[in-house]
């Protein structure tokens, strides 16, 4: 039986980067308990392979082949499912990029691929959704940040800018779209292992360092997400807007 403080089942949720890592397993976890769900990435056969691997359970889950970096795709994305289903009610807005190196070496094409993906492409998703958010009258968004905004990292300065400047933005949708019944919250992860993130921690030095930052003593998982995704999404989230839920195993209370 489907606790209802909790129940998403029904609900039409679009996963941006939802091909792979975190972005997949929320998806995969929403689709498990009955929505309808609808991923986006870059890479189309990557997408239908995703699509393909899960059980439809009840629905099946299907994608939408966008670049967050393109206006016009991000646009036609949405158009897309609108047509399909005729309401969005959640959006994870996930899809994110890195390139570590100390702040001396970026070039202007490094900075402005992370800020065009993770900031710009995550701006004109949450608007472009937002809008049909405020239409319908309800719908809840969920930002993807990151530790990076809550204790500072070295060789991050583009992306920690992408993520600080992410959280601002959804202090300020919280407050434009809360009368019209649109919330607007983060979820920030602390290091959780995924193609983002495998060859860094592949090195023993770095993992021993992890071990001793994060009180919870591991990396995470991608499905350590899950949990705070399904609860914005649900009834139980209805009076809360403009808020963080810090996944990180408490590494954000130490450093
Ligand atoms: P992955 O690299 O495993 O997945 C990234 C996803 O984003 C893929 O689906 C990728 O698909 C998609 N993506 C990348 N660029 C674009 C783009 N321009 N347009 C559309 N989709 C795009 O990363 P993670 O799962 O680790 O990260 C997901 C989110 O979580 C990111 O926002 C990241 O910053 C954040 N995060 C991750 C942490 C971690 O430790 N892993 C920690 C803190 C935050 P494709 O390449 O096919 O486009």
């Amino acid at each position: 039986m489907t606790d209802a403080l909790f129940d998403v089942s029904g609900t039409v949720v679009l996963v941006s980067g939802g091909s792979r890592g975190i972005g997949l397993a929320i998806a995969k976890a929403f689709l498990s308990r009955g929505a309808k769900v609808i991923i986006t990435g870059r890479n189309e056969d990557t997408l239908r392979a995703a699509c393909d691997a899960v059980t439809p359970a009840p629905f099946a889950m299907t994608y939408q082949p966008c670049d967050v970096a393109d206006t016009d795709a991000i646009s036609a994305c949405v158009d897309a499912v609108i047509a399909d289903h005729g309401r969005i009610d959640t959006l994870v807005n996930c899809a994110g990029i890195n390139k570590r190196m100390p702040a001396l070496d970026y070039t202007p094409e490094d900075f402005d691929r992370i800020i065009d993906t993770n900031l710009r492409g995550a701006f004109f998703m949450a608007q472009t959704v937002g809008r049909q958010m405020v239409k319908q009258g309800s719908g809840s968004q969920i930002n993807i940040g990151s530790l990076s905004t809550y204790g500072s990292l070295a060789q991050v300065a583009p992306y920690g800018m992408s993520k600080s400047a992410l959280s601002s933005m959804t202090r300020v949708m919280a407050l434009e779209w809360g009368r019209h019944g649109v919330r607007v919250n983060e979820v920030a992860p602390g290091f959780i292992l995924t193609d983002l993130t495998g060859k860094l921690w592949s090195d023993p030095n770095l993992q021993a360092w992890n071990k001793t930052v994060t009180p919870m003593g591991r990396m995470g998982a991608v499905e350590d997400l899950i949990g705070a995704a399904i609860f914005l999404a649900s009834p139980a989230a209805a009076f809360l807007t403009g808020q963080v839920i810090r996944v990180d195993g408490g590494a954000s209370a130490g450093i």
